[in-house]
């Protein structure tokens, strides 16, 4: 790693510390020339398999689209930068377990609402009436149904 003052590529690092969800590693830098302190940060780089949409349509994977889905569905007061966070971890981790480098909307869909069926009903059910597109009250009370049995 260049030194950002003198541009040497001898540094020592001093420090090392791993986020919190794992995802990063932060680590203090001295050059050995000027002794300049910096720091850097490692991420780790995972590919997403492509998303293939209800259309037929093929897109990139962009997580954003789940967070804010995410953020639509939660209750205004459950929703905190914390838990938003960790419910997209765990849908991520989980639509990587897919290994293909393709992944229907529909399956997303199917893990958000698996991720969110215990924890956050209320979520669940607004995720559900966009996701499987309810058609009446009725298919909207079986489904409430469901849920109070699980
Ligand atoms: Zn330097």
């Amino acid at each position: 790693m260049q030194c950002p003052k003198c541009g040497s590529d001898d540094s020592r690092v001093t420090d090392t510390r791993v986020s919190m969800d794992g995802g990063s590693v932060r680590r203090r830098r001295a050059c050995l020339s000027c002794g300049y302190k910096f720091c850097t940060i490692e991420r780790i780089v995972v590919d997403f398999p492509c998303v293939i949409k209800r259309s037929g349509d093929i897109v990139e994977f962009d997580s954003d689209k789940i967070r804010h889905s995410l953020i639509r569905a939660m209750d205004k007061e459950l929703c905190t930068e914390d838990i938003i966070d960790g419910l997209l971890a765990k849908i991520l981790s989980k639509i990587l377990e897919v290994k293909s480098d393709r992944v229907s909307s529909q399956i997303i869909g199917a893990i958000i609402l698996e991720e969110l069926k215990s924890q956050y009903p209320v979520a669940y059910m607004r995720f559900a009436s966009v996701y499987k597109n309810f058609k009446s009250a009725g298919e909207f009370a079986s489904e409430c149904k469901l849920i109070e049995k699980t």
